[in-house]
């Protein structure tokens, strides 16, 4: 069911280099609601248990180390079209081929410290959003 909401997360990265707002003001101005909002510091068990999917790729171990390095921010937003429009405003995975205009041509260090996440389908920001917040969280 197609459902208008994506989700997020303000990477370790980003937010230690107080970029928490500025990414959010982007978010913002690019006609996303926020639907919900936290700063966590996730366990590696925690990291490890939201990227379950990416668990036989080759960077598997270090994202997970990297995503429990510090705190994250995660948000439920919502807009017309959210996880395609959303995926256009952060840009692609590795910051060298996102397009101008982009989070994380501005914010994006490398292909794994890459400021943000963006959810890939409805499906999947379901189930991420609701990895992070409760029902009466969600609104
Ligand atoms: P996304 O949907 O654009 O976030 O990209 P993917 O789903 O392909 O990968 C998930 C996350 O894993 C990315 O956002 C990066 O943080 C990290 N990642 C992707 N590719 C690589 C890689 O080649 N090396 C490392 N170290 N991390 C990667």
């Amino acid at each position: 069911m197609a459902t208008n909401r994506t989700f997020t997360m303000i990477k370790p990265d980003a937010t230690q280099e107080n970029h928490i707002g500025g990414i959010l003001s982007m978010i913002e101005e690019g006609g996303f609601r926020i639907v919900s909002l936290k700063k966590v510091l996730l366990t590696p068990e925690r990291a490890g248990q939201f990227y379950e999917v990416h668990k036989e790729r080759p960077f598997y171990g270090d994202l997970v180390k990297y995503m429990s390095s510090g705190p994250i921010v995660a948000a439920i937003l919502e807009k017309d079209n959210a996880v395609a429009d959303f995926r256009t405003l952060i840009g692609a995975t590795n910051p060298a081929q996102a397009a101008e205009g982009t989070i994380r041509k501005k914010y994006a260090k490398s292909i794994e410290a890459n400021a943000v996440h963006g959810s890939d389908s409805d499906e999947n920001a379901q189930i991420e959003g609701n990895f992070f917040f409760t029902a009466d969280e969600q609104f």
